[in-house]
């Protein structure tokens, strides 16, 4: 047997539902904190241990890179690609350095895995404008964010 419930009029049309609702949605309109910004005017604070792109250390202008192919051997996606040569002030240096941004991964390990420090993951996380997803040497070096 079927339990006939016995609704009043303010149940019969939801206002009470209706009113809560919208009591919520201005008390967090009015009162509610925050959660968006002004963007690009104001920015967020990224932590310190953030990996944004990458750049390469270069110390009087030389990249502190040795072409040990250390970083491309660790790189779990593969989008390191080094092409190693030898020039009078350096017995080696990477000719060619691209990562192809796209398929990276930022998990850090060609930074951690780095014995120059030469390569690093800046603080840098906008990739918006980027006009090619793969970074070569000149690139690299000129690419510094704050935690150089
Ligand atoms: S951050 Fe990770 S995926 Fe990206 S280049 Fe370095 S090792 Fe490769
Ligand atoms: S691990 Fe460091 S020194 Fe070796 S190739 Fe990569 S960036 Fe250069």
């Amino acid at each position: 047997m079927q339990i006939q419930r016995k609704t009043d009029l303010i149940q019969k049309f939801y206002l009470r539902e209706i009113l809560t609702g919208l009591f919520i949605t201005l008390k967090n309109l009015f009162f509610g904190k925050k959660v968006t910004i002004q963007y690009p005017e104001q920015r967020r604070q990224y932590s310190n241990r953030f990996r944004g792109l990458h750049y390469i250390k270069a110390v009087n202008g030389v990249e502190n890179c040795t072409a040990c192919m250390l970083c491309p051997t660790v790189c779990p996606a593969n989008c390191i690609h080094i092409e190693a040569g030898e020039r009078d002030d350096k017995e080696k240096y990477p000719v060619r350095f691209e990562i192809d941004i796209l398929r990276c991964c930022f998990c850090g390990m060609c930074e951690e895995a780095c014995p120059k420090d030469a390569i690093k993951l800046s603080n840098i996380g906008e990739m918006t404008q980027a006009q090619r997803v793969v970074y070569d040497k000149q690139m690299l070096m000129e690419q510094r964010g704050s935690k150089l």
